[in-house]
């Protein structure tokens, strides 16, 4: 079974590189793909910890900001696979994002305390690494803690909602530039579920177009938060651009429970796709013991 796109603590998971690669063995995963957001700081122990057996994908979700066809902007998730994570561009890049994330934790914090929630930005920060892509998720992990929803998913329903009183954006970047910036680095670029509705406002089919020939490599299509009928647009997308077509279970731990580790998955047909166009860094599994 083949998942190409989870989270640790790293970003917004719950748990640890190491955990995670002991959970996706204990589930049949075969190859694993850890996509961060706007970082590789989990690479390092990733690799230490890749049980024997198991196919490591480097990877990141970028955070960038799309035309939505319509005029207007949305924002919207890039998967980088397999680039250089020393790239100097993507480095600056992924810190200026990760800056932000800091600064947004800060803002909305002080909105909810302000509104009278008790969330203290600054504080969460405090535990969290220096460089962190911190999130929405730690701030609900700060509301379940304060008794002030009972469960992370319950905070994204309430007061982290993007409609919201507290709501602040973060920096983004331009769609166009991540996907020339991970290509650029080597990498494979495919847009992360693109038809996420409940994530907020998405992209018209026009810019999927769009972007597939300005060098996007691929789409995620089978995620737990695309339903029948926007499957089967993508996968006609899909095929009508020759777009490579990922399936993944955006794993978060408990942070977010909709899903299982592999509860979606990518064929092997086009996870090869993915490594025969990727230059940037190899994928890591065992070497095929010498012929004797
Ligand atoms: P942020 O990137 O800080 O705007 O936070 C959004 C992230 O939170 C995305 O990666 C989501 O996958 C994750 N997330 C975790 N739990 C939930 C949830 N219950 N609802 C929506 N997003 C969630
Ligand atoms: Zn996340
Ligand atoms: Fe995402
Ligand atoms: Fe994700």
């Amino acid at each position: 079974m083949i998942d190409l796109h989870t989270h640790s603590t790293v970003s917004d998971g719950t748990e640890t590189p190491t955990e995670l690669l002991a959970t996706a063995a204990g589930a049949g995963v075969t190859v694993l793909a850890l996509t961060d957001h706007d970082t590789t700081g989990g690479w390092a122990e990733a690799t230490a910890a890749r049980p024997s057996g198991m196919t490591l994908v480097r990877g990141a979700e970028f955070s960038t900001v799309s035309p939505d066809g319509r005029g207007g902007e949305v924002t919207a998730h890039l998967l980088g696979y397999l680039f250089d994570p020393e790239d100097p561009a993507i480095v600056a890049e992924q810190e200026r994002v990760r800056a932000s994330r800091r600064d947004r934790v800060r803002a909305m914090g002080e909105r909810m305390a302000a509104g009278g929630l008790p969330v203290d930005g600054e504080a969460l920060l405090a535990r969290l690494p220096a460089d962190s892509p911190a999130g929405r998720p730690h701030i609900g992990q700060a509301l379940v803690a304060a008794g002030v929803v009972e469960s992370v998913s319950e905070a994204f329903a309430g007061p982290l909602r993007k409609d919201g009183p507290y709501y602040v954006e973060k920096y983004n970047t331009p769609m166009a530039t991540a996907i020339a910036m991970i290509r650029a680095a080597g990498g494979v670029a495919v847009f992360a579920h693109p038809f996420a509705r409940k994530k907020g406002p998405i992209v018209e089919s026009s810019v999927i177009l769009d972007l597939a020939a300005a060098g996007l490599d691929g789409i995620e299509i089978d995620h737990p938060d695309h339903g029948p009928e926007d499957r089967a647009t993508l996968g006609a997308l899909a095929a009508e651009t020759g777009l490579i077509v990922t399936g993944s279970s955006d794993y978060h731990g408990t942070n977010k429970t909709n899903t299982p580790i592999a509860g979606e998955t990518t064929a092997p047909a086009e996870f090869e796709k993915i490594i025969e166009r990727a230059k940037g860094v190899e994928v890591l599994a065992d070497r095929r013991p010498p012929a004797t």
